[in-house]
């Protein structure tokens, strides 16, 4: 059937001859009369504020496909899986450690109905959220006491806002760090209610530093782990006992704020020694704060590790009820907890372990096998070769740590005028898969790093269904 060109607006259908057309009917069926009729007004009113700058043909068959792809944006969730061939294993943007099979097992389970979150089943009494996780935080990390939150941003605000309302926190201006999505340690500290006393210099903080601006009206110390870059050369940074002992004089205490925490020691899988929060708190600290989807490679959290005295107050703070996670975080956190309690099946079973090991022959041998695949879904005019690259950990975790990978390199041929632009198609045609593919480009080249590609059999599927 042909259908007669709108040329004027007075010729545009109504809403309700819309709804009445037969190549709604489905739709109507599928989503509802409710929402089909929104989609219908929005296509409309679209149309009518473009009518006159475009001289494109408008009929009623472009207006139904119109309104079914409006449809079909509606109800497909804008959050999705992609797949991160960037080579940074925990990226922020692309939602850091994916959980292990365990965990998201028990996610299902406890979001599906009614569990005994705050729930004790032996007394039939009221029972602690944090009960299902604190024994295996003071368990792995040898701490009194362990309370958690829905990030570190949140933890460090819960900790300085117990510790330091309206009082003085010195911190040493190689400290002072912002970790990217806008966390600034200066501007945290002011909305938590504390004084920021900037100590010493960029690179060279000394305890004197400190014990001239600790007196009975400050509220705490906190060590800042400046784990987005580091200082070298000409460097020096108090001990962290003798902050310790410092806070211990002057009857405070001291908090280091970690940021990644890893729990085991890292240097068995070859990568630089990080501090553990065991470690952290054999300094002397009395509060340890990290996140739970860093390096841990657990579900998004503040976990705050510490002395029995120091938690409790955290607790009884009303700013901490406000920042409580939910119970999917806590299956999930508890289940990754429980991983931990097996050393020998841990990097097995914690995906961001088993990813941050991976040897680059191991992800070479893998990149084998997609070369061709990625060629001919590629297909001219680009040159593709498989290379050796460098991987990251991310989320600002040991930042000059670099982890020997693979990745296919796609490059613009040479008679490509635009090489930016063309570099910028094809980044394009990647992240417009069903799932998306995101790369990275580097040096006049479009990188996949096949480090964290798991599903290689997924990601060869989607190219074999040309566009
Ligand atoms: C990442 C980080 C934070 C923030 O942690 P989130 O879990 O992202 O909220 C705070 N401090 C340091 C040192 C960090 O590295």
């Amino acid at each position: 059937m042909k259908y007669a060109k709108i040329s004027t607006l007075s010729e545009l259908p109504s809403v309700d001859q819309l709804l009445n057309t037969e190549g709604l009917r489905l739709p109507i069926a599928q989503y509802g009369r409710h929402a089909v009729t929104q989609a219908i007004r929005h296509v409309l009113s679209e149309i009518r504020k473009n009518f006159h700058k475009k001289n494109k043909t408008i009929n009623i068959e472009l207006i139904i496909l119109r309104v079914l792809s409006d449809l079909e944006n509606r109800f497909t969730p804008s959050l999705k899986k992609v797949f991160n061939l960037t080579g940074t294993v925990l990226h922020t943007n692309l939602g850091r450690a994916a959980l292990p099979k365990q965990a998201i097992n028990e996610v299902v389970s406890v979001a599906a109905g009614a569990t005994n979150l705050e729930f004790d089943i032996t007394t039939g009494r009221r029972g602690e959220r944090e009960s299902h996780v604190e024994h295996l935080l003071t368990e792995l990390t040898g701490a009194e006491a362990a309370t958690i939150v829905n990030n570190n941003a949140a933890a460090v605000l819960v900790i300085l806002n117990t510790f330091a309302l309206g009082k003085k926190v010195p911190v040493s201006r190689g400290e002072l760090v912002e970790i990217g999505g806008s966390f600034r340690i200066p501007d945290i500290m002011t909305r938590a209610g504390a004084i920021l006393v900037e100590v010493g210099t960029t690179n060279r903080t000394h305890l004197h530093d400190f014990a001239n601006v600790t007196n009975r009206s400050t509220g705490m110390i906190m060590k800042v782990h400046t784990s987005n870059y580091t200082i070298e050369g000409f460097t020096s940074s108090v001990p962290e006992e003798k902050l310790a002992d410092l806070c211990h004089q002057n009857e405070i205490p001291f908090a280091i704020d970690l940021g990644s925490g890893s729990i085991i020691d890292f240097t068995y899988l070859g990568l630089p020694n990080e501090q553990t929060p065991k470690e952290a708190l054999a300094t002397g600290a009395d509060i340890v704060a990290f996140s739970g989807d860093k390096l841990l490679g657990g579900p998004q959290s503040g976990i705050i590790v510490g002395s029995k005295q120091a938690i409790e107050k955290i607790r009884n703070n009303p700013m901490k009820r406000a920042l409580r996670p939910d119970k999917m975080t806590i299956a999930a956190l508890a289940s990754v907890l429980r991983l931990y309690k097996q050393p020998e099946t841990l990097i097995q079973n914690v995906p961001c372990l088993r990813i941050l090991s991976r040897k680059s022959e191991e992800i070479f041998r893998q990149g084998k096998s997609l070369i061709e695949p990625i060629r001919n879904w590629v297909g001219n005019p680009y040159l593709i070769s498989l290379v050796q690259c460098k991987s990251q950990i991310g989320s600002g975790a040991m930042p000059t740590a670099h982890l020997p990978s693979a990745a296919a390199a796609i490059k613009p041929s040479a008679n490509i005028k635009n090489k930016g632009r063309s570099l910028k198609n094809i980044a394009e045609r990647f992240r417009a898969l069903p799932i998306p593919v995101i790369g990275r480009i580097e040096n006049g080249l479009f990188l996949l790093d096949f480090r964290c590609l798991e599903d290689s059999k997924t990601f060869i599927s989607q190219l074999e269904h040309k566009q």
